[in-house]
Parts: structure tokens; C-alpha cells; sequence
């Protein structure tokens, strides 16, 4: 630990994001860095726990107390190197993350917590500046090939650190381009491409072949691929939306929030949207049905495409201003939280139940809504019950469904292998990632549901490991 007071001397300090005004405008990043010595003095908060609950919190288990400190010594090789021992892309989870490391340092409990992601986010950003982040030539080939199918981060962790044990790597990857949710999900005010370009640009030099554009269980079949790959993995996403079964669903201008978001990432990177296929916010009425990140992502594209108003509606009540005794420390807090999207101009409704979508011409003009209440039986299950008088219209001429994802998507390879799934729709596997076809294994959202990119990145880096195993026995 470089300073043993900083805790005491040093205040939490964030980097914040561009003033509202500005980045509304634009799909830049929102989210500013501070100088060098901010960002060190920041590290030097770090007070090197007996138990680093942090790392504990981190589903990758970054060593927080040793990157900290290379930090605070200015160490930025260290910092970067100590990184990539167990998180294949900081540059990612350093900009996305959503942090439970911070809602586990220890700092939390009375003080507010080392600022550990914008910290990991400067070390990767460093370690590419200073050409510390290299492709690593893979040891000597095995002579084995994997096939990765799915460029996501659960995709790409496994394939790096498969190439990097020697063995032969190629992605496959059904979009025109690699990344997953990182490239046509995840909106670039959030993370700009050119940082995911930037890695796999890393990652092919490394010897890791990608091909886009081949829809595995279309383009090419299981069984074709069984004949040519020593082991095949499935990081395939959860791409399944979640609907809403109301009368009027089907009108024109409801659309998912995915469709949306993909379409805006598509056109940022120069493709070109026919008129009839736009989905465009500007002068409209925007409701977002849906209140997790994925609406927020939909509520900041709206804002930026000039939307006349934008409404985020939530079935779930709005949650606590502070922790619950029942959800203490090093625990995620589950607390209210304002995403920059929505400090950007969104009126948010929390315990409203969506009832019905009323159109004119089969074009979505209103919805009608409710206020519920939730209740909760004695064996803990909650139900809810709408609030009489309550129901009510609000204007809507453009709707987002964005209200998660159910499982992968069966149609395709996941059928042509029968391959089992959990109660779910999930890709079911063992404990080394096996699916109950051998040789096929899985990862990532495909196999734990809709989750995150740190979360995708660990199931990817666990996979590798139970692949690596495989292969060497065959
Ligand atoms: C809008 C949105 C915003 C998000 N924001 C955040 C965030 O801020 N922070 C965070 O931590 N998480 C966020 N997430 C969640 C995170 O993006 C996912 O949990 C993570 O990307 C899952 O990684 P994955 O590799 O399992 O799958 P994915 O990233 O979904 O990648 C799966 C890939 O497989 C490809 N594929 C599927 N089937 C085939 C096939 N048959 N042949 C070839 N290719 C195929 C798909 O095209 C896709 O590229 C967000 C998710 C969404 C939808
Ligand atoms: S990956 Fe996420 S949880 Fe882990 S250290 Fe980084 S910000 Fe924290």
C-alpha cells in the first residue's frame, strides 16, 4: 500500500460526465477522466484489506490492493499487467461495469468506496498508450482446433486465452462485424467502438482467425462444424426478447428495444437504414417500457435523437433511496440509481403496469396505464394488484420494449444439436461446461441468461480452461 493515509487524506473523487448540454448532442462518451495525479491520488485511497472484499465483489476476481497501488506509484506496466491476469479486456469492464466491487470495498461501509472502475479504465487506457498492450504470440500450436461461436465478450475471453495456450482459435460470428453486445447492443456514448476495434485488432494479430457474417446452424451446420473442430464452444448471447402479451402490441411504431439500439450503433458505423426501416425518435413522444439498463440506453438514443419527450416506465416499485437491513454490505445495493442517460431528460414512473397500446391508422398514439401495488404472501412470493381509479392514458408515438431477455436462441444450432436446456430455455451444461452433446460446450449469457459483460467474461475465461483440459486428453 503506497500511502497508508490516503483513505484518510483523499476524498472520493469521480471524473463525471460532459455537461449535459454538449453530450446530448452527440453519441461520444459520456464519461470524462481525470489527470494523472487525480487518478493516482484516487488509487492511493486503496487500504489494502486483510480480506479484499472487492475482489470478492469482482466476478473476474480482479486483484484490486495490487493494481491500486501500481497505480499510486505511477507503475502503469504493473497496473495493466496485473489487470489481464484474471480480466481479458479492462478497457471494457473499466468503462461498463457496473461496479459491485465498489458496493464490497470495505471503504463502503462508513465512507464512500475507491472509485476501482474509472481506476481500471485509466490502467487500460495507459497500458495502450504507453504500448504496453501487445498481441501475445501464442506458445508453441497444438495442433487442436476450437471453434468460438459468438464474438461476445464470453466468445472473445475464451478464444484469447485459448490461442494463447496454442491452440488453433476461430470466431464465428453471424453480424457483419465482431463484439456481440459491445458492438451492435451496448450504445457508443457508453463505449466508443473504436475500443473495441482496438482490442480485436490485438487479438487477431494474436493469431485468433474471426469470420463475420456465417450464421452457425444456417451458413454452416453443427455437424459440419463437429467434423472439422476438436471442440466447439457456444457463446451464442441471450437474444431472445421478452414481449408483452397487451392488445395493440402489434401496431406500428412498437418496436424492441434491441431492434433500436442495434440500428442506431449500425448507423453510426455508416450503414445505410432505408427510410421505411428507420426507427427514429426525433419530435416524439417516447415511451420506454422497461426500467433497467437496457431502457436507460434506449432513453439516452432517444434524448440524442431528438426526441420531443421521453418516459421510462418501470412495473416494479421504485427502490430505496439506502441499503435495507436485509441487503447489507459487501451485498449489491439495491438502491435508486440515475444513469447520465436519465439526468439527461426522462421522466421516470415506477409500479405501472402497461395495459393496453391504442393506435389510429395501425400507428401507436397512446398507451394505456395503471398504477399496481405489490404484495407479498407469507411464503415471500409478490404478486400485484392495480390501484382502482388509477388507470389513465399518456401519449406515445414511438414504444420500446425493453423488458429483458428470456433465453438464447433455440432456432438454429441449439435444435440441430438437441441440446438440453434448463426450466429457463438456457443452455444447460456440467461443471466443466460440457452441453449434452460432447464436444460442443457453452458460456456466457447463452448459459447464465441475461447478465453482464464482467459476468460474460469469467464464464468465458472458465470455459477456456475446461476446454484447454478437453482437448489435450482427446
Ligand atoms: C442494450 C444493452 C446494454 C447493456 N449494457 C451493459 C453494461 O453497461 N454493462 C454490462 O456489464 N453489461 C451490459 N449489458 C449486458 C452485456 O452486454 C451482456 O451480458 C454480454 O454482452 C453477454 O456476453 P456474451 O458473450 O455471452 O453474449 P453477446 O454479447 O450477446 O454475444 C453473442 C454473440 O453471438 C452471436 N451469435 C449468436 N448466435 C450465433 C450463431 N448461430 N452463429 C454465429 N454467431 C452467433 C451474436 O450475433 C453475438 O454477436 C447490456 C446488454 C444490452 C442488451
Ligand atoms: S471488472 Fe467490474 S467488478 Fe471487477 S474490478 Fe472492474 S469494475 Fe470492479
Amino acid at each position: 500500500m503506497g500511502n497508508p493515509n490516503g483513505f484518510i487524506q483523499v476524498k472520493r473523487k469521480v471524473a463525471g460526465y460532459r455537461p449535459v448540454n454538449e453530450r446530448k448532442h452527440d453519441f461520444s462518451e459520456v464519461e470524462q477522466t481525470l489527470d494523472e495525479q487525480d487518478r493516482r491520488d484516487q488509487a492511493g485511497r486503496c487500504m489494502d484489506c486483510g480480506v479484499p472484499f472487492c475482489q470478492w465483489g469482482c466476478p473476474v476476481m480482479n486483484n484490486m490492493p495490487e493494481w491500486q497501488d501500481a497505480i499510486y506509484r505511477g507503475d502503469w506496466k504493473s497496473a495493466i499487467d496485473l489487470l489481464h491476469v484474471t480480466n481479458n479486456f479492462p478497457e471494457f469492464t473499466g468503462r461498463i461495469c457496473p461496479a459491485p466491487c465498489e458496493h464490497a470495498c470495505t471503504l463502503n461501509i462508513h465512507e464512500e468506496p475507491v472509485t476501482i472502475r474509472e481506476n481500471e479504465a485509466s490502467a487500460a487506457e495507459k497500458g495502450f498508450e504507453f504500448g504496453y498492450v501487445k498481441p501475445i504470440p501464442s506458445g508453441p500450436r497444438t495442433g487442436r482446433k476450437i471453434a468460438v461461436v459468438g464474438s461476445g465478450p464470453a466468445g472473445l475471453a475464451c478464444g484469447d486465452l485459448l490461442n494463447k495456450w496454442g491452440h488453433y482459435v476461430t470466431v464465428f460470428e453471424k453480424d457483419d462485424a465482431v463484439g456481440g453486445l459491445l458492438r451492435y447492443g451496448i450504445p457508443d456514448f457508453k463505449l466508443n467502438k473504436a475500443i473495441v476495434d482496438r482490442r480485436i485488432s490485438i487479438l487477431a494479430q494474436g493469431g485468433i482467425r474471426f469470420k463475420t457474417n456465417v450464421h452457425v446452424g444456417l451458413d454452416l451446420s453443427g455437424s459440419e462444424m463437429l467434423g472439422q473442430y476438436d471442440a466447439i464452444c457456444l457463446t451464442i448471447g441471450a437474444m431472445k426478447s421478452r414481449s408483452l402479451d397487451i392488445e395493440g402490441i402489434n401496431l406500428n411504431g412498437i418496436h424492441y428495444a434491441m431492434d433500436y439500439l442495434t440500428q442506431q450503433n449500425r448507423i453510426i458505423h455508416g450503414s445505410h437504414v432505408q427510410e421505411h426501416m428507420l426507427i427514429q425518435a426525433r419530435d416524439k413522444d417516447v415511451v420506454v417500457i422497461g426500467g433497467g439498463d437496457t431502457g436507460s440506453d434506449c432513453v439516452g438514443t432517444a434524448i440524442r435523437q431528438g426526441a420531443k419527450s421521453v418516459t421510462q416506465l418501470e412495473i416494479m416499485p421504485k427502490p430505496p433511496e439506502k441499503r435495507n437491513s436485509d441487503n447489507p454490505w459487501p451485498y449489491w445495493a439495491n438502491i435508486f440509481r440515475q444513469s447520465s442517460s436519465h439526468e439527461e431528460g426522462c421522466e421516470r414512473m415506477w409500479g405501472i403496469l402497461t395495459k393496453k397500446c391504442i393506435g389510429e391508422a395501425n400507428r401507436i398514439k397512446q398507451l394505456q396505464i395503471a398504477d399496481i401495488k405489490w404484495l407479498k404472501d407469507n411464503d415471500g412470493r409478490m404478486s400485484m394488484e392495480e390501484i382502482p381509479d388509477t388507470s389513465r392514458m399518456i401519449n406515445a408515438d414511438l414504444v420500446l420494449l425493453a423488458l429483458g431477455f428470456v433465453h438464447c436462441i433455440h432456432e438454429g444450432i441449439v435444435n440441430e444439436f438437441g441440446l438440453e436446456c434448463d426450466h429457463r430455455g438456457n443452455i444447460q451444461v456440467n461443471q466443466d461446461f460440457m452441453t449434452s452433446k460432447p464436444g460442443v460446450f457453452a458460456a456466457g449469457d447463452a448459459v447464465t441468461g441475461a447478465s453482464l459483460v464482467v459476468r460474460a467474461i469469467a464464464q468465458g475465461r472458465d470455459l477456456a480452461r475446461s476446454v484447454d483440459a478437453y482437448v489435450r486428453k482427446i
